[in-house]
């Protein structure tokens, strides 16, 4: 069994030093992740300035780019083999709701799922790694779980997974949650630079707007783990007969 580890905080976060700590007994483990802090940056690969990979003392392999291109250059020649599971994490906050569009540490995980290998995003639902043992533990178990059960190195699938930062006791299981929405951001904060210009920072993410029972936040809030398999296809289907219908409908007009 073979696990290749990223995540989006840079290769010296806490998260992937704790989530490799766990997982390199039940597994052949190995860590190519980003040299920086590369949150929020999604399924973005670097496509015009070359990439370099480096071994830091502790093993770990990082890369001078994405989440996303350090988990596609370790599948597409970098490894030499095929992992059989690819994890992320563990991420220094929450991906929740529509974080899971802009995160980079789901964005590493689908990088994954993309070439066909089972992968599992895991977070912690507040920053500061507090409790980051337990939350280490909770993806050891799971993943051990897993193996045990034959889920691993079989269909792929992706999985993303929000850990409450709270002692192990306190911890209660693992619900299957769907995902919450949030509302929209924060406003843009507005800066004068040293030089009179003025620079934009985005604003921090919005609270829940959909928090109800069966999302991710609500299972959270109340002390589980959330575990929500997500899927890659943005299509709406429920729409496509509407779509279909109403271009007709305007093709019609155009004829007419
Ligand atoms: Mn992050």
């Amino acid at each position: 069994m073979k696990i290749l580890i990223s995540n989006d905080d840079g290769y010296q976060a806490p998260g992937i030093v704790a989530l490799y700590e766990a997982l390199k007994n039940v597994a052949e483990v190995e860590v190519v992740a980003p040299e920086h802090n590369n949150s929020a940056k999604s399924n973005a690969l670097t496509l015009h300035s070359p990439l370099y990979v480096h071994r830091a003392p502790n093993g770990f392999r990082y890369v001078n780019g994405t989440p996303a291109d350090c988990v596609h250059i370790a599948l597409t020649g970098l490894l030499g083999y095929r992992p059989d599971l690819v994890v992320s994490g563990i991420n220094n906050g929450a991906n929740m709701g529509d974080d899971t569009i802009y995160s980079g540490t789901v964005g590493a995980a689908m990088e994954g799922y993309l070439f066909g290998i089972p992968a599992i995003a895991f977070s912690q639902t507040e920053k500061g790694w507090k409790h980051l043992d337990a939350a280490a533990a909770r993806a050891r178990e799971l993943v051990q779980q897993m193996m045990v059960h034959h889920m691993v190195g079989s269909q792929p699938w992706l999985l993303n997974v929000n850990i409450p930062c709270l002692p192990l006791k306190d911890l209660k299981p693992p619900k299957v949650c769907r995902l919450g929405r949030r509302h929209a951001a924060e406003p843009v904060i507005t800066q004068t630079s040293p030089r009179g210009e003025t620079m934009y920072w985005i604003g921090a993410a919005g609270p829940a707007m959909d928090e109800s029972e069966g999302t991710d936040f609500h299972a959270t809030a109340h002390g589980h783990v959330a575990i929500t398999p997500l899927k890659v296809d943005l299509s709406d289907h429920e729409r496509l007969g509407y779509w279909a219908q109403s271009l007709a409908h305007l093709r019609g007009q155009a004829a007419a």
